[in-house]
């Protein structure tokens, strides 16, 4: 394994510094105070080629790998710049489809989507169906080459903004399966038709993508719109989950090193007792701890996108990824805020902000135990436990 980066990926690695003068965290927090979506920001980030990262240059991409994408994201949140939509959008709805869409979803969606036209928001989550997706009742049901798309999805992030959604429902009843899996199918909605709904699902955490819950009413569709195979969509699913865990790790090694760096400018500042406090060992170490565990979550990282962009089976690594940096963000957070006092929660400061975030990521879009659990069974031979 060589995680040098070459000049490309530096440069990569580099842009959100670039960016972060145009539009630097505190345009991220405004946008995030307001529930309000960055679309200047995104419109910049179109400009520059990188909404189609992952997608092939014959449809309008750069089409580069899993440790570009990441390199994208951290180098984006270490300036205070994190993005969720790029997760749904760009990175679970538009490589899939890339690999698995129709001729119309490859030569016509996706260079639009990497030019910025159209955005995509991609839903599983149901009210019944969060850490289990198998149980998703959302059914498209089959009428030769039609399906009539009917059922919720919830949390769905940036469904206002998106134009298509990447859909999974049943196709085929779960008694009719020989396995379990089985049954599901993917399908690139137009939010337009007729038949879709969205309600805003009220998050209390500062982030500038809103949530909603979508409801498919008979919404039709043809077999047009479906991304891959009649039933077989959670094998295209399966290879979502690792490229998530990666970006969630990226994301949350970014927001953390950002806010340390934070904290140790302040903290390198700010007197009381007649020296800087960041020279007091129960500040300092605290950050340094975080300092530590923010760079070993990051290489996982990297080691996770490395295996996924050469065929190696990426799932410890990910797993092993997402958990570690979201804990370590939690903690660089928490951290950082201790170290600005009451400052630290203050607007001007823009630090408290961010530590909803990082609370998220324990949470969603993978729960901290469904990583332990992977871990446990997966990457150290424990029984299931689930
Ligand atoms: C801000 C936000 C944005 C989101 N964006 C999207 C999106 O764009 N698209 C989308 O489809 N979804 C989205 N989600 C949904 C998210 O993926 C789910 O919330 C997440 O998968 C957890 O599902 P749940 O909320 O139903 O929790 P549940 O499945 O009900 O789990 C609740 C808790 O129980 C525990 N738990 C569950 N199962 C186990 C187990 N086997 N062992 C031990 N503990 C367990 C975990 O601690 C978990 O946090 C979003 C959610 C939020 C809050």
């Amino acid at each position: 394994m060589d995680f040098t980066l070459n000049d490309e990926q530096r440069q990569i690695y580099e842009y959100g510094d670039q960016l972060a003068k145009e539009f630097d965290h505190h345009y991220w927090l405004d946008h995030a105070r307001n529930h309000k979506f960055p679309q200047a920001l995104f419109d910049r980030i179109a400009k520059d080629g990188f909404l189609g990262l992952m997608v092939p240059e014959e449809y309008g991409g750069a089409g580069l790998g899993m440790q570009e994408m990441a390199l994208f994201m951290e180098g984006t949140a270490n300036n205070g710049i994190p993005m969720l939509m790029m997760v749904v959008g760009p990175c679970m709805s538009l490589s899939h489809i890339a690999t698995h869409g129709t001729e119309f979803h490859k030569k016509t969606l996706l260079p639009a989507a990497c030019r910025g036209d159209i955005q995509f928001c991609f839903a599983i989550t149901e009210p019944g169906a969060g850490s289990n997706s198998m149980q998703i009742t959302s059914v498209a049901k089959r009428d030769g080459n039609n399906f009539s798309l009917s059922g919720e999805k919830t949390f769905i992030t940036g469904a206002d903004v998106a134009d298509y959604c990447l859909v999974v429902a049943r196709t085929t009843p779960h008694d009719q399966v020989s396995r379990k899996t089985d049954g599901f199918t993917l399908f690139a909605v137009d939010l337009k038709k007729k038949g879709v709904d969205l309600q805003r699902v009220k998050v209390s955490i500062p982030v500038p993508e809103e949530q909603f819950t979508i409801f498919f009413d008979d919404v039709e569709l043809t077999h047009d719109d479906v991304v891959g195979e009649v039933d077989k969509g959670f094998n295209i699913l399966f290879d979502t989950l690792n490229p998530e865990r990666i970006l969630v790790a990226a994301i949350a090694t970014g927001v953390g090193r950002f806010t340390l760096q934070k904290a140790v400018e302040y903290a390198s500042e700010r007197v009381v007792f007649g020296q800087p406090i960041g020279a007091h060992q129960g500040l300092q170490h605290p950050l340094a701890k975080a300092k530590a565990n923010i760079e070993a979550a990051s290489l996982l990282g990297r080691r996770a996108a490395w295996e996924f962009d050469n065929d190696i089976p990426a799932g410890h690594s990910s797993n092993m990824a997402k958990y570690t940096a979201s804990e370590a963000g939690i903690e660089a957070v928490d951290a950082a805020l201790q170290a600005h006092g009451g400052s630290g929660f203050t607007e001007d400061t823009g630090i408290y902000e961010y530590y909803p975030l990082m609370r998220l990521l324990r949470t969603a879009p993978v729960n901290r135990e469904l990583c332990l659990s992977y871990i446990g069974e997966h990457v150290m031979g424990l029984p299931r436990s689930y």
